[in-house]
């Protein structure tokens, strides 16, 4: 499917080989190091991996860390494994934008020589007042006709540390008055007296994006260079560095629309504060839409990818319904994982005229839609568990469940009639069932008798294994009026006492079930133990999907 996809970027590009602006496909994947990635980084990734492989070319990861007081190795460590779970190589394609600070201090000193930089000794408040506005020009700051020779000194003095922070710093010489903000005299280094996570403490002086950018893509002989549509103001400034410098067949920026999920945020900056304000217990929790996360909860790789191909490659913004992020999930794994019986609020029910200390074993389909998936076999006996909701004492006209007197299916087993309620004394509190089975109505055994309406899901007593299941509604409520999404202060539920079929005793954490009626889950990784598996609902099994 991969290489038939299509998009205005691809049209680009073929018609780039047609004319021979270049000869070979070459991308990169940019991200700064100072968070760990999210949706709209995978929907990144995706489509610069997957557009160079689709035109047999290469694609580069690039750690774009010019900015030290924000980065950490951790955050390099965790982006390298996301990307790779993925299913995306860079092989031996590796980069850090520091690896070219020797090269990018080169060619500040050539832009110097060529009169088309300049050191600026205003302060960062006074750069902002002499910018202008979008409707007002800027102003050219004092300094801005140094000579050459005193840019030179200034310049080389920033870089051996004679300036402290913000006095100083070197700005491109292009235009106070352009129409384009970008475009009045860009900083194209501060001073910064930090170190970094890979150059120590060599530098004081640390390039601005802008500048860094394009000339790490050149040195690498990127070709497109696949950005967000915020940086199409940034694309001039772009191509200004590149011809200033010379570079011969430069690369083309192309910009698109930024993924957008409803019910999530996709900005390391508001990530970063739940993590640090302990509303979420990680950058991995399940709930986070962070790459980390959505694996945690139970998220395959596939089920992400066709996501970014389904959602398109567009020049215009958007927002997309999380509904369809939740359909790929359920579509990737309706036919991988095996349907299983997990009460997650058990009603205990004893068979009455079953006989004490029998255990049935009933041949059990791993996956009815998928039959090579084989089966299993499940337990039956006197005492089993059924979900709470699945019975009611006084039940409205069109509830098909359990009720004193009415008889259900016991999914794969026997049909079963409510004959007596027992209630704790103290607090009236149902906590058990007393019922009989039909012999007669075994599954499968072609009992054409008489019909019953409702079909539950059940556990063996005896055989089945505790466990914790977590279900999660959205981190982020849609606000209807169109402000800003809030918090949902509802987002996590555990339940302790869950009681599921024996066929998860040798589950592992990551492995995937889908619990019948409730949805999958996926066993967490974090917090399973040997005592006692975790469970993490990927989704439920409603669609709202159209
Ligand atoms: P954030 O705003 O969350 O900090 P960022 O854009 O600053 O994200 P980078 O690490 O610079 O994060 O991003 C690396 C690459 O991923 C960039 O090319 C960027 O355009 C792309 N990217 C970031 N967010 C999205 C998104 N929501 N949809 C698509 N691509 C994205
Ligand atoms: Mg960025």
């Amino acid at each position: 499917m991969e290489s038939e996809f299509t998009n205005f970027i691809h049209d680009i590009i073929e018609k780039d080989l047609e004319e021979g602006v270049y000869d070979k496909v070459h991308t990169r994947f940019p991200p700064e190091p100072n968070g760990y990635l999210h949706i709209g980084h995978a929907k990144a990734i995706w489509l610069d991996f997957s557009t160079a492989e689709k035109y047999n070319g290469l694609c580069n990861l690039r750690f774009d860390d010019t900015n030290p007081t924000k980065e950490d190795i951790e955050y390099v460590e965790s982006i390298k494994e996301d990307v790779r779970w993925l299913g995306f190589d860079w092989e031996d394609r590796l980069y850090y934008a520091s690896s070219y600070f020797d090269q990018l201090y080169e060619y500040a000193i050539q832009l110097i020589k060529q009169g088309d930089a300049y050191v600026d000794d205003l302060s960062a408040d006074e750069i902002r007042e002499y910018r202008g506005t979008l409707t007002e020009p800027g102003k050219d700051s004092p300094y801005r006709n140094r000579s050459v020779e005193e840019n030179l000194d200034l310049f080389i003095r920033m870089k051996n540390g004679e300036f402290p922070d913000g006095s100083r710093v070197l700005r491109a010489k292009i235009d106070m008055s352009s129409p384009n903000l970008n475009m009045r005299d860009p900083v194209l280094y501060r001073i910064a007296h930090v170190s970094h996570h890979t150059t120590g403490d060599k530098w004081c002086i640390y390039p601005m994006y802008d500048y860094a950018h394009p000339i790490s893509d050149a040195i690498e002989g990127i070709t497109h260079s696949i950005c967000t549509l915020e940086f199409e103001d940034h694309r001039p400034l772009y191509n200004w560095v590149l011809e200033k410098i010379g570079f011969k067949n430069p690369p083309k920026q192309i910009e698109f629309a930024r993924l957008e999920v409803t019910n999530m945020v996709t900005s390391k900056r508001k990530l970063r504060q739940l993590v640090e304000e302990n509303f979420v217990d990680g950058w991995d929790d399940p709930r986070m839409p962070t790459i980390s996360g959505l694996r945690r909860r139970g998220y395959t790789p596939e089920a992400l990818k066709d996501f970014c191909l389904r959602t398109g490659v567009a020049k215009s913004k958007g927002t997309v319904d999380i509904a369809l992020l939740e359909h790929c999930i359920r579509e990737d794994l309706k036919l991988k994982e095996p349907r299983i019986m997990a009460v997650l609020n058990p009603l205990k029910v004893v068979i009455t005229n079953y006989p004490e200390g029998q255990i049935e074993m009933l041949e059990v389909e791993n996956n009815p839609e998928n039959p090579e998936m084989g089966t299993r076999q499940v337990p039956f006996s006197r005492v089993i568990y059924i979900e709470r909701d699945d019975f009611m004492e006084d039940p409205p006209k069109k509830f098909f469940r359990l009720s004193p007197g009415k008889e259900v299916r016991l999914k794969n087993a026997y049909f079963i009639k409510c004959e007596e309620v027992i209630k704790d004394e103290k607090t009236g509190e149902i906590i058990e069932l007393h019922c009989t089975y039909d012999p007669a109505t075994k599954s499968g055994s072609g009992f054409e008798g008489r019909k019953v309406k409702g079909t539950l899901h059940w556990v063996s007593a005896d055989h089945g294994i505790n466990a914790e299941v977590r279900l999660y509604d959205y981190l982020y409520i849609e606000d209807e009026a169109g402000g800003e999404p809030k918090l949902n202060p509802d987002s996590l539920k555990i339940l302790t006492n869950c009681i599921i079929e024996p066929s998860i005793a040798n589950a592992k954490p990551g492995d995937r079930f889908q619990f019948l009626r409730h949805g999958y889950f996926c066993v967490d990784t974090k917090y399973s133990t040997e005592e006692k598996l975790v469970f993490n609902r990927i989704v439920s099994l409603r669609s709202s999907w159209k």
